[in-house]
Parts: structure tokens; C-alpha cells; sequence
């Protein structure tokens, strides 16, 4: 097993990774910003080392300083976590030329992934179902694209090859929009991304987005663990996840799972990963493929009962996977929340002092947080302060006990979104399950409409 591992990464994701190295007697090297001092792992680590100031190109992404904490500390491997340095194939890259382990795939994988034309090729070549599209870069002439365009059939989507974080995307509904937009979508993809290469795709309406979580050993084993809802998103950000998705039957999650396993073993894949897809009429559509822990992985941790940080971890010591697929056997239901510092009505930031923290408890109830009363958020980050989330044999049940857990939690000092989870757990919609990806802002831009025509 490994026997010290940097956890290059900040907040309640570094928490959770350092619980899983605690459990597993690894011992851990917090790494943080000046404003990080004061992080509950920081406190908990065996070992920490300030990196940088606030800024996180100064700190958390400054592949240097954490690359010389792990010398220092004479750490054995590096776990990236997600965002910041996690689907950096040069870090990764970078780690590995140092003589360390990169807790994830390897640089060339997370090249590949992160190059969303070259993804989709290996995908489509991998026998993954993907979205009818152009299959590879658009070039410069107009009349070409015009006819990809109209092969495919409007509404399209033009998305930048190597965009992120729902950026760089723009969608054309006729054609005499698309010239304008395919170079506009290249020159802010340039300027975004240092990159201008764009390809098309087939807008699909109104989808769901579901996601397949993997693990595979990177010596010839890889196994899927089912699915999460993510569909509900506000701009393009995951607000809520659950597993399984409402409606998928185990003959699906079989079948896609098996594409998704396959797919890994083909390319040698190493890790923990996800594939997304976006899901409409029953029908899945690869859109990118994550190669690192995601936020909402403890839904599948809740209903499969394997921890995923453990896996990351074993695989990474070099270990064979030890669960065959047979082992994954789906429980009851798992939802997540995730609770941001920001006003719930206007979405802005609430970074501040947390003079009171209660947290929720009770069967079924998990708090992945690392905020405690006197803990100050800064605003130099993300403001997901934590997630709250619950397991129930069914998800009628589950969905009761997070509108418990809600309302059993309090966080004074700041606002979050806990009032807009409530609403959401509420809601008749979310209730029946199965609402496409653009149905919690179609519901918000109601709610708003209806309370301005009350004033
Ligand atoms: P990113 O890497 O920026 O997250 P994705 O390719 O994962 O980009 O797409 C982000 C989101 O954009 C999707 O979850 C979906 O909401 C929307 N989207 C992307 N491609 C399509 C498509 N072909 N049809 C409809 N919506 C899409």
C-alpha cells in the first residue's frame, strides 16, 4: 500500500480523500493557500505545506510548489481530487517525470479525454454511442460545414474541441446563423481555451443527463457501478444527483455499462472515471468522459456500498481491482445536494463568517462538508461549502429524508442554497422524476415571473 500521499486540493474533496488515506493507514500532506490555513484537513493531515498565496493559479494549480511539497515531504503519490490540476495531462505528466504516482489515469488518457473531438472518435471506434455529429474538426469552408450541418439536421450544436465547464459551446437553429457562429465559437475558443479547433453535433432538445461511473485496475479488469442522474443543472452546473436514475431498467444499466467497460478496456484505462451521456427517447449519447473522482460520487458510494476514494487508492498502490462486476449490486436510492455559499435567489457568492453550523444526522444521512462554526469561507473559490446527502430503501423515502436533513441544517452567518434544495425536494416535478436538463431553470424563471407579478 502507499505510505504518504499530497492531497493537492482544498476543502471538503480533500477532506474526503484524507479520510480515505486515514482509513486505509496512509498518512496525508495537506497542501494549501495562505487563506487555507484554517481548512479542517489542513488541521486533521499528518503533514501540510503552504503552496502559494490565494489565488489558485498561485497555489492550487501552481504544478511546482505541490510537486516540491511531495520532495519534502517524501510523499509517495499525488491525488488531484477534481477541477484545478485533476484533468491536466502535462501535471500528471509532470508528477510522474518526478518519480511520484498520479492517483488517476495516465497523461496520455487524460490527453485523450481532454481533447473532446479525439474523445469522441476513440469512443465512437470503442463502440460508445455518440451524438450524430461531424466526427471530427470543422474546417474552413462554409459550404462543407453547411452540408455536415444539414446531413446531421437542425437545431446543431457547435462546441469547442477543447472546451470545459460548459464553455465554448453555441447552439444554431438555422442556417443562414451558422457561418457567424461557427467562427464565433473559434475565436472565443481561441481566446478561452488557446485552442480554435470546433466540431458539430446534433442538439438533442430535451435530454437527461445520466452518467455511467467506472473503475478499472489498468491491467486488463474494469468494472461499471451504475448510473447517476445528473439532470438537474443550472447553467450547466449540477445542482442535485441521484442514483440509480429514476427509470433506467437493469437491462439498460447492463447494456450501457457493458459499452462503458469495454470501452476502458480498449483504451487501458486507469482509475476512477465517468462517461456522460446525455439520455433522450431511451437513448444514450455520449457527450465527454471524466478522468478523475467527480463531485457527486458518493450516490453510487451510498447505493453499491464501495468507497471510491478507497478503489482510487488501491489501484494507484499498483493492487488488481478486487470487485468483480457481479459484486455491484444496486440499493435502494441515493441523493445528493450540493450546498453552495451564495443568495438563493440571486445565485451570487456569500463568502462570510459561519457563526453557527448544525449538521443534519439520522439513518441514511451523510455529510461531506468541511466547514465548522468560526470556519470563515473565502471568496478567492468555488463556493460549494458541501453536500448533504441520503440513502433510503426507495427514493420516495429518500427524497423525505433530505427534506428532513434540510431543514434539520443551519448555517448562520452566510446564505446558501439550502432554502432552493428545499424547494427543489418540493417540487412535484422532481418528485415524478425523470425531467430533462433544463427543467430546474424553466421552473426558476417561473417562480421568478410569478413572484414579480405579485409585487
Ligand atoms: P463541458 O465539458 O463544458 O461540461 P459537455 O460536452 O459535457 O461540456 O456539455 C455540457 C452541457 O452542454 C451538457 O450537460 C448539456 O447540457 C449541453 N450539451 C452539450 N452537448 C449537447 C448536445 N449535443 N445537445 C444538447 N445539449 C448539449
Amino acid at each position: 500500500m502507499l505510505d504518504k500521499v499530497v492531497i493537492a486540493n482544498r476543502g471538503e474533496i480533500a477532506l474526503r480523500i484524507l479520510r480515505a488515506c486515514h482509513a486505509l493507514g496512509i498518512r496525508t500532506v495537506a497542501v494549501h493557500s495562505t487563506v487555507d490555513r484554517n481548512l479542517k484537513h489542513v488541521a486533521m493531515a499528518d503533514e501540510s505545506v503552504c503552496i502559494g498565496p490565494a489565488p489558485s493559479t498561485d497555489s492550487y494549480l501552481n504544478m511546482a510548489q505541490i510537486i516540491a511539497a511531495a520532495e519534502v515531504t517524501d510523499a509517495q503519490a499525488i491525488h488531484p481530487g477534481y477541477g484545478f490540476l485533476s484533468e491536466n495531462a502535462d501535471f500528471a505528466e509532470r508528477v510522474e517525470q518526478s518519480g511520484f504516482i498520479f492517483i488517476g489515469p495516465k497523461a496520455d488518457t487524460i490527453r485523450l479525454m481532454g481533447d473532446k473531438v479525439e474523445a469522441i472518435r476513440a469512443m465512437k471506434a470503442a463502440g460508445v454511442p455518440c451524438v450524430p455529429g461531424s466526427g471530427g474538426p470543422l474546417g474552413d469552408d462554409p459550404a462543407t460545414n453547411v452540408k455536415i450541418a444539414r446531413e446531421i439536421g437542425y437545431p446543431i450544436i457547435v462546441k469547442a474541441a477543447g472546451g470545459g465547464g460548459g464553455r465554448g459551446m453555441r447552439v444554431v437553429h438555422t442556417e443562414a446563423h451558422l457561418t457567424v457562429a461557427i467562427q464565433t465559437t473559434k475565436s472565443e475558443a481561441k481566446a478561452a481555451f488557446g485552442n480554435d479547433m470546433v466540431y458539430m453535433e446534433k442538439f438533442l432538445e430535451n435530454p437527461r443527463h445520466v452518467e455511467i461511473q467506472v473503475l478499472a485496475d489498468g491491467q486488463g479488469n474494469a468494472i461499471h457501478l451504475g448510473e447517476r442522474d445528473c439532470s438537474m443543472q443550472r447553467r450547466h452546473q449540477k445542482v442535485v444527483e441521484e442514483a440509480p436514475a429514476p427509470g433506467i431498467t437493469p437491462e439498460q444499466r447492463a447494456e450501457i455499462g457493458k459499452v462503458c467497460v469495454e470501452a476502458c478496456l480498449r483504451i487501458g484505462y486507469r482509475g476512477a472515471g465517468t462517461f456522460e451521456f446525455l439520455y433522450e427517447n431511451g437513448r444514450f449519447y455520449f457527450i465527454e468522459m471524466n478522468t478523475r473522482i467527480q463531485v457527486e460520487h458518493p450516490v453510487t458510494e451510498m447505493v453499491t456500498g464501495i468507497d471510491l476514494v478507497r478503489e482510487q487508492l488501491n489501484i494507484a498502490a499498483g493492487h488488481k481491482l478486487a470487485i468483480k462486476q457481479s459484486d455491484v449490486v444496486l440499493e435502494g436510492h441515493a441523493i445528493e445536494c450540493r450546498i453552495n455559499a451564495e443568495d438563493p435567489e440571486t445565485f451570487m457568492p456569500f463568502p462570510g463568517l459561519i457563526q453557527h453550523f448544525h449538521a443534519p444526522g439520522g439513518p441514511g444521512v451523510r455529510v461531506d462538508s468541511h466547514i465548522y462554526e468560526g470556519y470563515r469561507v473565502p471568496p478567492n473559490y468555488d463556493s460549494m461549502i458541501g453536500k448533504l446527502i441520503v440513502h433510503g430503501p426507495d427514493r420516495e423515502t429518500a427524497i423525505a429524508r433530505m427534506r428532513v436533513a434540510l431543514s434539520e441544517m443551519v448555517v448562520d452567518g452566510i446564505k446558501t442554497n439550502v432554502p432552493l434544495q428545499q424547494r427543489i425536494m418540493s417540487d412535484a416535478g422532481f418528485q415524478q422524476g425523470g425531467m430533462n436538463i433544463h427543467y430546474l431553470e424553466k421552473r426558476l424563471k417561473e417562480q421568478k415571473e410569478k413572484a414579480l407579478s405579485i409585487v
